[in-house]
């Protein structure tokens, strides 16, 4: 049987309450498809900050790396600035495990109200590929003449040919993998003079060799436009740091509830391991109450096992999701989905769905 070491990070506020039932799911599916998990558990959070003055211990990252993925919960506490939990933990991780893709599927599940009036599960059912580790997030640059009336900032973007070519050739792998061969890019190449025009240049020289991939470019502005006024048109969209960032929270907006979304920081060579996390932070308002959905992490578990080569155990979560939120009432649902459904509930029922979903 294979065993997969997983390095369990629940993080603060709700991040520990939607752990417990996707582990609970992880270790269902395992025994339903003949895998097991070795959990190593790390309670590094913005309150072990607060306690200690670091978020992880000094050796987390050589811990971390003993594994063969990350299922992060959230981290954040409402007294901690956001910078803390950033560069403390999340931003080493995804730098020095060379996670330069970000995964986000973007699907209307069954069941779950929509945001864009008409639209169908099915309508809504598309891919986001953002740049993780360059782009217009940099450190270079900063304030000019302080203090004159020529006071100024410069922010520099940067863009390489091995960071973007290696994202764009992500995009257009699973493009074929998904047997959905369409790769749309997001640029803006008429405002940004250097940067983009050069994205623009890559994407072209990238689908010349993939010419059974169909591929369109989009400025974002009318990207984002399009996404609410026709997401049916998108299979693969490609982006970068920035650029993804916001697509990749507009897309779980135009499907419901952000707290149904996962996200995966992905090394994809498997050189280093990847990392696994709902799109939604820890959510102060409403931790410690029990009425957290746990949807967002149980389906980032399903990615981990997707990226781990389990593709099949993957699928089965995945449906398992699905059949709890197309069942209608509110027994289920937690509140943020016009349910009753505390935590505990809505995950045991995605575990007793496992059963029909084999
Ligand atoms: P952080 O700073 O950690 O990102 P946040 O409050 O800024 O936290 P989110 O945690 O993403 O942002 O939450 C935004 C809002 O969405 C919360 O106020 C919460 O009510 C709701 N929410 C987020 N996740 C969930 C969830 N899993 N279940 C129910 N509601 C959620
Ligand atoms: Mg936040």
């Amino acid at each position: 049987m294979t065993t997969y070491k997983i390095a369990v990070i629940p993080g603060d506020g709700i991040g520990k309450e939607v752990m417990a039932p996707a582990l609970k799911v992880l270790d269902r599916v395992g025994e339903l498809c003949g895998i097991s998990f070795g959990y190593s558990h790390f309670d590094w959070s913005c309150e072990t900050w607060l306690a200690t003055g670091s978020m992880m211990p000094a050796d987390g990252m050589d811990r971390l790396s003993q594994h063969d993925a990350i299922l992060l919960g959230a981290v954040g506490y409402p007294t901690v600035p956001d910078h803390i939990s950033l560069w403390g933990m999340l931003i080493p991780i995804r730098r020095d495990f060379d996670q330069y893709v970000n995964l986000r599927p973007v699907r209307l599940l069954p069941g779950v109200p929509c945001p864009l009036a008409g639209r169908e599960p099915g309508d809504i059912d598309f891919w986001i590929v953002r740049e993780n580790t360059e782009g217009e997030y940099s450190q270079i640059g900063g304030r000019f003449a302080e203090g004159s009336e020529a006071e100024g900032v410069v922010q520099t973007s940067v863009f390489t040919r091995r960071g973007t070519d290696r994202i764009i050739r992500y995009a257009f792998e699973l493009a074929r993998k998904l047997g959905r061969p369409h790769v749309s890019s997001a640029t803006k190449s008429n405002g940004l003079f250097h940067s983009m025009p050069y994205w623009d240049e890559r994407f072209s020289a990238m689908a010349a060799a993939y010419p059974d991939v169909r591929t369109d470019s989009h400025h974002i502005d009318i990207l984002a436009a399009r996404f609410v006024m026709h997401p049916d048109r998108f299979d693969v969209v490609v982006g970068s740091n920035l650029f993804g960032d916001i697509l990749s929270d507009l897309g779980p907006g135009m499907t419901g509830t952000i707290a149904i979304a996962p996200s995966a920081n992905i090394n994809p060579e498997k050189k280093f391991p990847s990392m696994f996390e709902p799109v939604h932070g820890s959510a102060p308002d409403i931790a410690g109450q029990g009425i957290a959905n746990p949807i967002g992490q149980i389906w980032a578990a399903s990615m981990m096992l997707d990226h781990l080569g389990e593709p099949e155990a993957a699928a089965m979560i995945l449906r398992a999701i699905e059949q709890v939120t197309a069942t209608p009432g509110v027994a289920l649902r937690t509140p943020d989905m016009g349910g009753t459904a505390s935590t505990t509930t809505c995950g045991d029922a995605v575990v007793a769905a496992l059963e029909q979903a084999v």
